[in-house]
């Protein structure tokens, strides 16, 4: 052999190795994993089209948003309404700060909002008026009714200013935080439209599934996690831009953050992503780990995830928070004497992704449906991962101790089922929605069984995936399931 061919041999291994370091690097995940839409036509679903410049300097954004809405009703339109929830946090009085004022440290609080410049039609100007309470309902008077089944594409633009919260919408010294950051159509179901304000108690919003094609622009050493798939993030200058699609999802959201790092993992066809701050290797892998392990059982268990990315985001954030294919985790969870119960928030609100993220619910008027689900499922996962002696102990530890504890302080009454007006505060909404609605959950496994239970779960979100579903429907699906009138029952534990 010479020294030539030694030299091609070389370099052929060489190629070979580096085409193998390509494909481990550049697995494609999908957008959607699945061809079957549950009947949805991803075509005639709402489409959002936003583009995004972020201004980390100012803390500001502006926006330019391209919204094909669809006459899904049953009548003629001649009016929309959009949420535009940035508004909510004008005033420090009035902000939904989690757990009320005294959850954060908002002395030196500058209030954000968000103004609408422009509402067009074909470049033709709408009239439009800010409504509702603190003005977070962005009400359009069409030029031209819109008949059911048609489209029409509205063009808007806005100037937004952050908030200094590091809540949902806002930012901190890290991260910056943006759930509900731009104008999303209002839910128009049987009872017409849905314009509720950003309460302060509960996760107050109720929307439909929809396509999402999202530019934003931000600083070239800023990190973006967001809801979908980042398709390209390009450098030019000093900006970066993100192309970012998302099919069939609820709502959008993201966080920004120049201290982001990432780990991945992967289970079955979608890519774990988990963004972090700080480094802790035993916690990354533990997050990684606690996400991939919640998807394969909640696969198993409900019915198949059908995204090809999940992205668990560690930010400034008092709590955890749901959104479609991302969710917020407070820094807090990550360290220190908090970090036990990381594992349970990250379960939370993985769960969330199949209760209100595929299947939704009107989480103002109804808010057990899903909450209830979602800490029922913290039991399921735990005894398929940890066994049934810790399932058992989870079940008795934090639900049934939590709510023979909790019923003694509740204020008003102990009605599970009603709106979130009716609450009186975070305790007696806890100890109802969360507490009390899973123990309902938990009768139905007492009673039918864990296969029954399970039966029923599979079947609500079969039928129920990109929809969003009631109580009623709940319910009827127990009935059909188990053959069993469920009107006791239901009145024992939801009113
Ligand atoms: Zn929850």
């Amino acid at each position: 052999m010479n020294k030539k061919l030694n030299y091609l041999i070389l370099l052929t291994i060489l190629i070979f190795v580096l085409i193998g370091c390509e494909k481990e690097e550049t697995i494609i995940f999908d957008t959607l994993t699945e061809k079957n839409f549950n009947k949805v036509d991803p075509d005639k679903i709402n489409h959002y089209n936003i583009e995004v410049k972020l201004d980390e300097e100012q803390m500001t954004y502006t926006g330019k948003q391209w919204t094909t809405y669809i006459n899904n009703t049953d009548r003629t339109l001649g009016e929309l309404y959009f949420h535009i929830y940035p508004n909510a946090f004008k005033t420090k009085e009035n902000a939904p700060i989690l757990f009320g004022k005294d959850g954060g440290d908002t002395s030196q609080y500058i209030g954000g909002n968000i103004d609408i410049n422009k509402v067009t039609v074909d470049n033709l100007e709408l009239d439009y008026s800010i409504e509702g309470e603190d003005n977070t309902i962005l009400h359009i008077k069409l030029k031209e009714p819109l008949l059911k089944n048609q489209k029409l594409k509205i063009y808007m633009e806005y100037n937004v200013k952050l908030p200094t919260a590091k809540e949902r919408f806002g930012y901190g010294d890290r991260t910056i935080n943006l759930g509900n950051w731009y104008p999303i159509a209002c839910v128009y179901d049987e009872k017409g439209w849905n314009l509720e304000p950003y309460y302060t108690l509960g996760d107050p919003f109720y929307s439909d599934i929809g396509n999402y094609d999202v530019k934003i622009h931000t600083h070239k050493d800023t990190v973006v996690a967001s809801s979908g798939n980042i398709l390209s993030e390009k450098v030019e200058g000093d900006e970066k831009t993100y192309e970012i699609e998302g099919k069939l999802i609820r709502d959008f959201a993201w966080v920004a953050s120049k201290d982001f790092k990432i780990a991945r993992g992967k289970i079955e066809n979608t890519q774990i992503k988990l963004y972090y701050l700080d480094e802790n290797p035993s916690m990354v892998k533990k997050s990684i780990k606690i996400g991939e392990d919640s998807i394969r059982i909640f696969n198993r268990i409900f019915g198949d995830y059908p995204y090809g990315h999940y992205s668990i985001v560690m930010t400034e954030f008092p709590t955890g928070m749901e959104y479609p294919g991302i969710v917020f985790i407070g820094e807090q969870y990550f360290k220190g004497k908090f970090k036990d119960v990381l594992e349970q928030i990250i379960v939370h609100e993985t769960a969330h992704q199949w209760w209100y993220g595929l299947v939704g619910s009107n989480q103002v008027k109804e808010a057990w449906l899903d909450e209830g689900l979602t800490t029922y499922s913290e039991v399921i996962y735990t005894n398929e991962v940890h066994g049934p002696k810790k399932g058992k102990k989870y079940l008795t530890d934090n639900i049934k101790i939590g709510y023979e504890l909790g019923k003694n302080y509740l204020l008003e009454d102990d009605i599970v089922n009603k709106p979130l007006k009716d609450f009186s505060s975070w305790d007696d909404y806890g100890i109802l929605v969360y507490t009390k609605a899973a123990m309902f959950i938990n009768e139905i496994n007492d009673k039918f069984g864990e296969d029954m239970l399970y039966r029923i779960l599979r079947e609500y979100f079969k039928e129920y995936k990109y929809y969003n579903a009631t109580t009623d429907d709940f319910i009827k699906v127990c009935e059909e399931v188990t053959n069993t009138d469920f009107h006791d029952l239901v009145q024992k534990w939801l009113y």
